[in-house]
């Protein structure tokens, strides 16, 4: 617990209404959508950048720790207070400021939420394309910091791709602004991209300027089925290959399948594999034939398409259903997100799901593949039994397996997630030849550490460490 008189200080600033001290709220803000958790000492809801200055501020004087926090539903424990300290809940700065088409750009505070952003823009007939599959709840300010994507960015980008600039309070206190209201910037360092992907460690983010671009006039939607994972693997590959980038290139294999289809109630067919292919704009039908033409050739079962806007929802509905439902596979199961999102160079797709599944086979686990298989990017989730000791262990060694595998066809640790605690090791490995430049970062804008200590290259020991389940917690 934090002394009488911080509290005091941080009720002065935010109204009392805004701190939250009570055990019950402590322990809910512990928890991010990851396998961690631990308690922070205070909670402030902030409305105002002026107020996270004199809160940063305390906090850099007195050396208390601070994490920002959006949504909570990052995956890798980026928002759970590994030092207590302060969480700084972000969500009531949710005002969208500006969107000014005519310059091709939107003004946000950092607590809007995708969705709701989405929503104002698609008046104008504009999107922010992204697309996380948590879209509906989480924040601006969490994607940023995570340089978040999704099953759009094949054709879309990242986040970083849109983020032309930004307002930042810095450990120190001071509030800079990053970066420009205009498309193109060659002015000096691009200090806003340094932000991007940072996870809360470099500063808090208090204002985003976001490029947004044109709704697509038309979409088309695929389902190509497969009874050979490793078909389906190259069938992504050759459609890339052909020159015709889909808006949207999703895999799910038959662990998925039979999770989403027992918890969600749907009948997608019961195959090793699914590819679920989108084209949008003008010439998507055109697209779409021509991608079911190649999926055929190579060695797809079946495949058809829809234009219907209710069957397509249905079949998103489905892939979007993924990651909750894996948790009901089996009854003693949960999902739990280790080595869930890497990326590797596309033509080695089908190279890297196969290898998945060899490695679960070894280590007597059972894990389920899918993810944005059109930009490389896979999702895997362990399904273990949380109170088994034993599980932890060979899962944990089955992640390092699958990491190295992940990077020795030259890919990433994480294509989307990004790292916080639970992939804090193998970035290590990845990036090691640039650990040190990260660190100086660090130290140079905030030489106290107390923006979310202990995450990414400061990390240190297992990820088995600080988990959400009963048996192994170790609350300090
Ligand atoms: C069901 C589900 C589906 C998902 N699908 C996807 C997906 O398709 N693609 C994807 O990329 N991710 C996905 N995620 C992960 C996650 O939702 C995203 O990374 C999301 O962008 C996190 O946003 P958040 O608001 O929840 O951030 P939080 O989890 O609250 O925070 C994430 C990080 O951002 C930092 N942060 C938050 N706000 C600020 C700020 N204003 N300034 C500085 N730092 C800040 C925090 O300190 C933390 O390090 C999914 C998660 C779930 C649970």
């Amino acid at each position: 617990m934090l002394p009488p008189k911080i509290i005091t200080h941080l009720k002065n600033i935010t109204g009392e209404e805004n701190v939250f001290t009570t055990t019950a709220d402590l322990y809910t803000y512990g928890f991010d959508a990851s396998i961690h958790h631990r308690s922070p000492e205070v909670v402030v809801r902030p409305h105002a950048t002026r107020q996270i200055q004199e809160i940063i501020t305390v906090a850099n004087k007195e050396k208390i720790s601070i994490v920002p926090r959006g949504a909570g539903t990052g995956l890798s424990g980026q928002a759970v207070p590994l030092q207590g300290g302060i969480v700084m809940d972000l969500t009531a700065m949710n005002r969208i400021k500006k969107i000014r088409i005519s310059d091709l750009y939107c003004l946000v505070e950092p607590g809007v939420v995708y969705a709701n952003l989405n929503k104002e823009l698609a008046k104008k007939g504009f999107f922010f394309p992204p697309t996380p599959g948590s879209g509906d709840v989480c924040t601006i300010g969490g994607m940023v910091a995570l340089n978040a994507s999704g099953m759009r960015a094949i054709k879309y980008g990242a986040t970083r791709d849109y983020v032309l600039g930004m307002k930042v309070v810095m450990a120190s206190g001071n509030l800079v602004t990053l970066g420009t209201y205009t498309l193109k910037n060659a002015s000096g360092y691009q200090l806003e991209r340094l932000m991007v992907g940072s996870e809360g460690t470099l500063g808090i983010i208090t204002e985003i300027t976001l490029r947004v671009f044109p709704l697509p006039t038309k979409r088309t939607l695929a389902l190509a089925t497969y009874s050979s994972l490793k078909k389906a693997g190259e069938g992504v590959s050759a459609v890339i290959a052909q020159g015709i980038i889909p808006s949207a290139l999703e895999i799910m294999d038959n662990v998925c399948i039979k999770a989403v289809n027992k918890a969600m109630n749907l009948s997608l067919p019961n195959k090793e594999a699914l590819l679920l292919i989108e084209t949008d704009g003008m010439n998507a039908t055109d697209e779409i034939q021509k991608i079911a033409a190649i999926c055929k050739k190579t060695g797809a079962d079946s495949i058809t398409f829809t234009e219907d806007e209710k069957e397509m929802q249905q079949l998103w509905r489905g892939r979007k259903s993924v990651l909750p439902s894996l948790s009901r596979y089996g009854d003693n199961y949960v999902s739990v997100s280790l080595a869930d999102d890497m990326s590797v160079p596309i033509s080695q797709i089908s190279k890297a799901i196969v290898a998945f599944q060899q490695i679960a086979t070894d280590h007597g686990i059972i894990i389920g593949t899918y993810g944005h298989a059109g930009d490389g990017n896979l999702h895997t989730k362990v399904l273990l039994d949380p109170n088994s000791q034993d599980q932890w262990k060979q899962a944990e060694k089955a992640v390092d397996k699958i990491y190295h595998t992940v990077l020795d066809l030259r890919g990433t640790i994480s294509g989307e997630h990004a790292i916080g605690i639970s992939k804090a090791p193998w970035m290590q490995k990845e990036r090691r030849t640039a650990l040190q430049t990260m660190e100086n970062i660090k130290k140079t804008l905030d030489k106290n550490n107390i923006l979310n200590p202990g995450k990414m290259m400061q990390w240190k020991g297992s990820i088995i460490s600080y988990l959400r389940y009963p048996w192994t917690k170790k609350e300090k």
